[in-house]
């Protein structure tokens, strides 16, 4: 190991560059890492675009990450060994508040991300503090699986949490409105868990033309077509049973709520910006159709756990999702890509 390695290094919006940096000292009870692929997520762009609240430039971010055990620390008493490869995820509960102790991590009041309290993986190595090793997201990858596919885990298990709580299962009839990468593992995972249709939703043709590689039973472009129309058609008049709203635009909220079945649950998945937080919803439609309105955020143990299973098994294909791979020298061009909205999912390889 070299005294120093390339990193990824934003210094403040906009201004980033791959850059080499000291390799970090393996901390007491934690692991040193090498870094062997790192996804670049939507937040990711946000926070390159516009900075992040919880993160201090300049900042290594990347937190989609699957990594060697390379070393640890003094003290380390985790069980996975030297050579073993993780899918580490950046949630790290703190095991302590009413949420944590009732099971329900994902609403964990003191939640701390790597990638934000510590440095992130779009680096050579990384090293993983002692509270991420004892309460963190972190998965053995079984042998043979490609370290670039198991970057897919963190993305996918916040989908696994919200398709959980609105219990999408064999027969629904489900409308995604959002046709970037998010939206795309919602249509996968939605036709993994026996959903008899799926409509995808967008205003870009870039997107929904990656979209349409998956098949889904109908696409609409919302410039060009009237979305509530064509979704009663395809829908009998009836209207879907489960939407998921996967983008930022408050609009799509308040015409989800206009175009569900009756009963129907609306998942509230992507958040909306700061000055858009209050949607017009109409509540005596939420009221009269008795809409379920389901908000979700983040993923507990086992919906990371979930998602290691399926992506290895084959159930959801990384393979396919996974639109380009670059390596983290080419950071700034892969990232260029990412920001013009021409890639679905960019992995680096350091
Ligand atoms: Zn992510
Ligand atoms: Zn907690």
């Amino acid at each position: 190991m070299g005294e120093t390695m390339n990193a990824l290094i934003v210094r403040a919006p906009m201004d980033f560059s791959i850059e080499k940096v000291k390799i970090p000292q393996v901390p007491d009870g934690g692991l040193m890492l090498k870094v062997l692929a790192c996804g670049l997520c939507g937040s990711d762009l946000r926070t390159l675009r516009i900075g992040h609240r919880k993160v201090k430039f300049p900042f290594t971010i990347g937190h989609e990450i699957c990594a060697r055990v390379e070393n640890y620390g003094k003290e380390y008493n985790g069980s996975w060994k030297i050579g073993d490869t993780l899918a580490v995820s950046p949630l790290v509960y703190c095991g302590k508040c009413d949420f944590c102790l009732n099971g329900e991590y994902e609403l964990c009041s003191n939640y701390k991300e790597i990638a934000q309290t510590w440095p992130g993986g779009f680096s050579e190595y990384m090293t993983l503090p002692k509270e991420a090793v004892e309460r963190g997201t972190i998965l053995l990858v079984p042998k043979g699986m490609n370290p670039a596919h198991a970057t897919i885990v963190e993305p996918l298990s916040s989908c696994i949490n919200a398709q959980e709580k609105a219990n999408v299962s064999a027969g629904d009839s489900v409308l995604i409105i959002g046709a970037g990468p998010i939206g795309t593992l919602h249509l996968e995972l939605a036709r993994a868990r026996g959903a008899s249709q799926v409509i995808v939703a967008d205003i870009s043709d870039d997107r929904l033309k990656l979209a349409s590689s998956y098949q889904p039973d109908l696409i609409v472009n919302t410039q060009k077509q009237d979305l509530n129309a064509e979704v009663l058609k395809a829908t009998n008049g009836y209207g879907p049973g489960v939407i998921i709203t996967a983008n930022p635009d408050p609009a799509t909220q308040v015409a989800a709520v206009e175009i569900a079945r009756k009963g129907g649950r609306i998942l509230i998945f992507g958040g909306l910006p700061k000055d858009k937080e209050t949607p017009g919803i109409n509540m005596n439609t939420v009221h009269y159709n008795a809409l379920h309105l389901i908000g979700t955020t983040i993923f507990a143990p086992w919906h990371n756990k979930t998602a290691l299973e399926l992506l290895s098994s084959g159930g959801i294909s990384a393979e396919k999702f996974i639109s380009h791979q670059f390596k983290l020298t080419e950071f700034v061009e892969g990232a260029h890509l990412a920001l013009e909205g021409k890639a679905r999912k960019i992995v680096f390889i350091p």
